[in-house]
């Protein structure tokens, strides 16, 4: 990755700085920029009056904004890069900054699977009248079937997304696939997403009935695997920074469905739980991790509240309970999981566990919306 390609939009931030005359502001960067935050902080330090303090700990998103606790510390103003702003309120001044990076991809290496993939979502169309009652084990089967979902498709449209440094490509994307054929749509998600197309790795919600595949503009593979998991749609993957084309395989999302299954057996018999309360602001699901044991004491299980601000092994294996259910950032429990020595599921996976959601709808992600 060649970090002089990003382009740092700094100058409205120094503007407020200098508007608001703050003395001490804190900037907040994601992992991968962090190799240039001193340097950024050495230019904020020059431009204007105010002293820069970094917040070093680790930062994955814009649910993770620095809080009141750096008011103690005299912070006026919180610089948050990288991320785009959620529906979530922190409690600090803070001043969203957009990195963009200048890449624009060919789009030839990426064209045979996408015209693969129009050909399994025209092919899935077709089919889905085929319903029925399911007997357990298909239910089961099902539940493990990447493209299992239950949500019918009323088109077969091409859905053009992208992670937040690569959004600024979608307009001239659209009409570069248009001309080649596709019929192309930029999803708008919800209250928890700022642009058109944009994807988070706990937040699909721009995705409905009319799209039948994906293109995703990015690098990794965070956001398709979450995608995939979320919609039970093929996709496929368009690196800037590369070039490179690739698919999200379906194979790889029924390895994580099989595990899910896993580890939902495993409960089953499981009489105590943590559940774990994300602390950070666009983490915090109170209201679910109340009712997740409120659902516990109705099965006759015992549920125990904990708040964490980071969730990492080392802060719950110990605790003598049999599982762990999740209710911070999703992805803890998906990516993570085999970090864990008990079971650690999402909120979803104890209610099929203890029978409150059935295995035929399929699996549902844990969306934060
Ligand atoms: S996936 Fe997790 S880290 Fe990323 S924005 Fe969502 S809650 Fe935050």
């Amino acid at each position: 990755m060649d970090l002089k390609r990003h382009d740092f939009e700094l100058d409205e931030l120094m503007e407020r700085i200098r508007a608001n005359d703050n003395r001490l502001i804190a900037l907040q960067v994601p992992e991968g920029l962090k190799m240039q935050a001193l340097e950024m902080m050495d230019t904020i330090e020059t431009e204007t009056s105010a002293q820069v303090v970094l917040a070093a700990d680790p930062c994955y998103g814009a649910c993770d904004l620095v809080h009141d606790k750096m008011q103690l510390m005299g912070v006026e103003l919180v610089a948050h890069m990288g991320h785009s702003q959620m529906n979530i309120n922190s409690g600090m001044p803070t001043e969203f900054i957009n990195v963009t990076y200048d890449g624009d991809p060919e789009l030839h290496t990426v064209m045979p699977w996408l015209e693969q993939h129009r050909a399994m979502a025209q092919q899935r169309l077709a089919q889905q009248d085929q319903t029925g009652t399911l007997s357990e084990e298909e239910a089961q089967e099902r539940f493990m079937d990447a493209v299992g979902r239950m949500a019918p498709l009323t088109d077969t449209k091409l859905g053009l997304v992208g992670s937040i440094q690569h959004l600024h490509l979608l307009p001239e994307f659209h009409d570069r696939l248009e001309k080649a054929g596709f019929d192309v749509t930029i999803p708008v998600g919800g209250a928890r997403l700022s642009f058109p197309g944009q994807v988070l790795g706990c937040n699909y919600s721009g995705d409905d009935h009319s799209i039948g595949h994906y293109l995703f503009l990015g690098s990794g593979d965070f956001h398709p695997i979450g995608l995939v998991l979320h919609t039970g749609k093929p996709l496929a993957m368009l690196d800037p920074y590369t070039g490179d084309a690739e698919e999200m395989s379906l194979q790889r999302i029924e390895r994580i469905l099989r595990q899910r299954f896993g580890l939902i057996m495993s409960v089953q018999d499981a009489n105590s739980f943590g559940i774990l309360i994300g602390e950070k602001p666009g983490q915090m699901r109170r209201t679910l991790a109340l009712r997740m044991k409120r659902i516990l004491a109705k099965h006759g299980k015992k549920g125990y509240l904990l708040a964490l601000e980071h969730v990492g092994p080392e802060l719950i294996d110990f605790y003598p309970v049999d599982a762990f259910v999740n209710t911070a950032c999703p992805r803890i429990a998906i990516d993570d999981a085999v970090k864990y020595r008990k079971p650690l599921i999402t909120p979803f996976e104890l209610e099929v566990a203890l029978g409150e959601k059935k295995w035929e709808t399929g699996y549902q992600f844990d969306e934060i919306p």
